[in-house]
């Protein structure tokens, strides 16, 4: 007997007959003799909706409303879940987030997970009942609702499975695992077996949207190894778990890119110590991350300064940055919210040389211009207008030879 969590995203439980093939899964699995808990997203597009809602009210919604709304959609989802599975004979129960408790900080909209009561779930495990806990969501030490960031699930999934020690923590979506990149784009990229997660974090943070970045955080703290699979069929997914040797001998494993970040650029701001401090750190204060950086070789005590953000925080970090611009003698702010940032990721890299120079050529010989470079021990990052996103991460899975038959991954 096994302790399995397993989670189910927005399309798994995007219609009632899809819920009902979740609920077939889930018996199956306790038919098995596991013990289980199931956590779900909000139905496919449900989220969307709501987050649509509250924006066509105000602007700026009042951030503690905007996660009492936006946690609805995995409350219908849960009793959805349990209704199916009650129908079908089993023991079944849904908790929201506050009722187990999963506690957060206040950080509403992007809350942090800081603990989680096991109390109530064991004692259901006990009596052989099935549990259905909702995603996304949680209770800060004041009672108030929070959720945790768009895919939130995934992170409610993997904290709840190394809250509870579970055996296995499966993560069910739509795509059968995790890919080279993205198969919407290069029809060849190959599934992963397995892949580190430090990898998994790159991919995640450059945009891969198979699995919420604090998921694997929180999965690499607490040793969790996660089962990325499809729910609509029964092949094996691939493995987030510790780094192997193996692992070391690929190159590059995955091309990513993510178009959700905007470009802000200011200019002529007064060289002097302090001065990237007092720019950025009214964007932190406002929760704000800041994630590429540029500052230009000074001229005449001048320098210009590049940055991207979230395009979700795009108009307010312009705001931000308009007014500190004005209040340090910039002469100007210029944004660019068409911008793609295409990335390389593989610790081989580590231990390879000349990894770097061949994605700036391959880019260079499509024509495609690097307007800014970020790198770290296993990632290489490019800003590239987004019109070229899906041809430079064409090129370069075929420069790094990606494509399915090419791959030595085992
Ligand atoms: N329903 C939430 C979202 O769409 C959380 C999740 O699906 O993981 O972001
Ligand atoms: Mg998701």
């Amino acid at each position: 007997m096994a302790l399995v969590v397993q989670k189910y995203g927005g399309t798994s439980m995007g219609s009632v007959e899809r819920i009902r093939n979740v609920a077939r899964r889930v018996a199956k699995t306790y038919d098995d003799g596991n013990d289980l808990v199931v956590i779900v997203s909000a139905m496919a597009g449900e989220t969307n909706k709501l987050v649509a809602l509250a924006n066509e009210l105000c602007e700026f919604p009042s951030e503690r409303e905007y996660d009492v709304m936006v946690a609805t959609g995995e409350q219908v989802s849960i009793a959805l879940l349990a209704m199916a599975l009650n129908s079908m004979g089993y023991k079944a129960k849904s908790y929201c987030g506050f009722q187990i408790p999963i506690l957060t900080d206040s950080a509403f909209s992007k809350a942090r997970i800081e603990s989680i009561d096991d109390s109530k779930i064991n004692e259901d495990l006990k009596n052989g009942t099935i549990i259905v806990v909702a995603g996304f969501q949680g209770i800060d030490r004041e009672g108030n609702l929070t959720t945790l960031g768009r895919g939130g699930s995934d992170t409610s999934a993997v904290a709840v499975a190394a809250a509870l020690k579970a055996d296995v923590c499966e993560i069910y979506t739509d795509v059968d695992g995790v890919y080279t990149t993205d198969p919407r784009i290069v029809p060849e990229a190959s599934k992963l077996e397995k892949i580190s997660y430090d990898e998994m974090l790159e991919l995640a943070s450059l945009g891969s949207k198979v699995l919420q970045i604090r998921s694997v955080e929180f999965a690499k703290k607490y040793g969790v190894v996660v089962h990325v699979r499809s729910s609509f069929n029964d092949n094996p997914g691939t493995l987030v778990m510790k780094e192997d040797a193996e692992m070391e001998t690929v190159l590059v494993s995955g091309i990513s890119y993510n178009k959700d970040e905007a470009k802000v650029s200011v200019f002529r701001v007064p060289d002097k110590p302090g001065i990237a401090a007092k720019l950025l750190s009214p964007l932190a204060n406002a929760n704000i991350t800041v994630d590429m950086i540029i500052q230009n070789v000074s001229h005449e005590g001048y320098t210009d300064l590049t940055f991207t953000v979230p395009k979700g925080d795009f108009k307010k970090a312009l705001k931000i940055v308009q007014e500190t611009a004005t209040e340090i003698g910039a002469s100007g702010v210029a944004s660019d919210e068409s911008i793609a940032k295409v990335s390389i990721v593989g610790v081989g890299m580590r231990s390879h040389s000349g990894v770097a120079t061949k994605m700036f050529q391959t880019l260079s010989d499509e024509g495609i211009n690097i307007q800014m470079i970020s790198t770290s021990e296993i990632k290489i990052s490019c800003i590239i207008d987004s019109k070229y996103t899906e041809l430079a991460v064409r090129v370069l899975h075929e420069a790094f030879g990606l494509a399915k038959k090419d791959v030595t991954v085992e």
